[in-house]
């Protein structure tokens, strides 16, 4: 029997998500659901209902994974322990410095409800975490860097947006190359903020805008770019649609480490993501976890996970003696 997953919000990741069960035929999609009115959302998936979201206690035996799809500045603090305990659940929550409590009460919640939920799974917490891990337990004597981009930043281009005279806007988050070359080069460099990435613009102004003052007020924001060196470029409306409208992201995560009596010999672990739709990778990873959920929880295991929870072998759709076989 295929694994019965739900959509819980049906944004670009909800969209990945949908897409990424067609690459996974150990799993189907159940169920689509949304807080707003069902009639006005459209999937591709023929013969799936959407459904509103206070419909989705009457679902609880008809899926096996539920995967969150919600934002993570406010759906998710409030969907996913909420969700977790009707459903085994997967979230992407990224707000990093809000995860130890996230998990807390996610973790009350599925053991309440005696399910799973696995959360904050993605590149960025997710993969890029995992390989930080892997990096710092194998050389313990060594520097971490994570550089992001070239990238998309969605934050950013909202910033850009509420600016005043500001139409429409894309940001991309930029690596510095030296500064990644020195890194690789095993330099171990110091780096500012302003030093490892580079932030620029792609600004529409509204008709009568003053240039020279939208430009100003967005190098100057703080918190958003008075760190960086920033560029600001101004298009048209067509341009920004013909050459700005994809979704890509990626980044690198690197540590250099030493090992020997002396540590006269150094190692370098280099972990990089080129992606041409974040949300479409981000769902994929996703999906995977998914599996683990159903896994853990066909083991009678219950509470919150993270990715450097589940073990490697829950991910794949293939047996344990073919991984042995053909990956280990
Ligand atoms: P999004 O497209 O803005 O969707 C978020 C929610 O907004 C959807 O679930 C949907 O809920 C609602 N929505 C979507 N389109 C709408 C529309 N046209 N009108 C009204 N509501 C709409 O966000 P996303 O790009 O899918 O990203 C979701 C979260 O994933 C982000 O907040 C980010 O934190 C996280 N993320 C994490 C990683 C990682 O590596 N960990 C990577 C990428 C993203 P309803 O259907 O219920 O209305």
């Amino acid at each position: 029997m295929s694994i019965r997953i739900g959509i819980l919000g049906y944004g670009n990741l909800g969209r990945g998500i949908e897409c990424a069960i067609k690459q996974n035929t150990d799993m189907e999609l159940a169920a689509v659901f949304t807080r707003r009115d069902p009639s006005g959302v459209t999937i591709q998936t023929e013969g799936v209902p959407v459904c509103s979201v206070s419909e989705a206690k009457d679902w609880k035996d008809k899926i096996d994974v539920m995967i969150l799809c919600g934002g993570s500045a406010t759906d998710l603090p409030e969907q996913t322990p909420e969700y977790a305990r009707m459903f085994n659940v997967i979230d992407s929550f990224d707000t990093h410095a809000r995860i130890p409590e996230h998990y807390a009460n996610v973790d009350a919640a599925a053991k309440e409800g005696n399910k799973i939920g696995i959360i904050s799974v993605g590149w960025d917490p997710g993969m890029f975490s995992l390989n930080r891990l892997y990096a710092n337990a194998i050389l313990p004597d060594g520097k971490d860097y994570t550089f992001w981009g070239k990238g998309v930043s969605q934050g950013h281009s909202d910033a850009i947006r509420r600016v005043e005279g500001v139409k429409d806007a894309k940001q991309y988050t930029i690596p510095v190359d030296t500064a990644l070359e020195a890194v690789r080069n095993g330099e171990n460099p110091e780096l500012t903020t302003r030093q490892k990435h580079t932030r620029e613009c792609f600004v529409v102004l509204e008709e009568g805008a003053d240039a020279a003052k939208v430009e100003e007020e967005i190098k100057t924001m703080p918190n958003y770019f008075s760190d960086y060196d920033t560029t600001v470029h101004f298009i048209s409306e067509e341009e920004l649609k013909r050459d700005h409208s994809g979704i890509p992201h990626g980044g690198f995560v690197l540590r250099s480490g030493k090992t020997g009596w002396n540590g006269e010999n150094s190692h370098l672990i280099e972990y990089s993501l080129k992606l041409d739709s974040n949300p479409e990778f981000t769902s994929s990873v996703l999906v995977a976890y998914a599996r683990a959920a159903y896994r853990l929880s066909q083991e009678g295991q219950s509470g919150c996970r993270t990715v450097f929870d589940i073990a490697p072998a829950y991910l794949s759709a293939k047996s344990g003696e073919e991984l042995r076989r053909t990956m280990l």
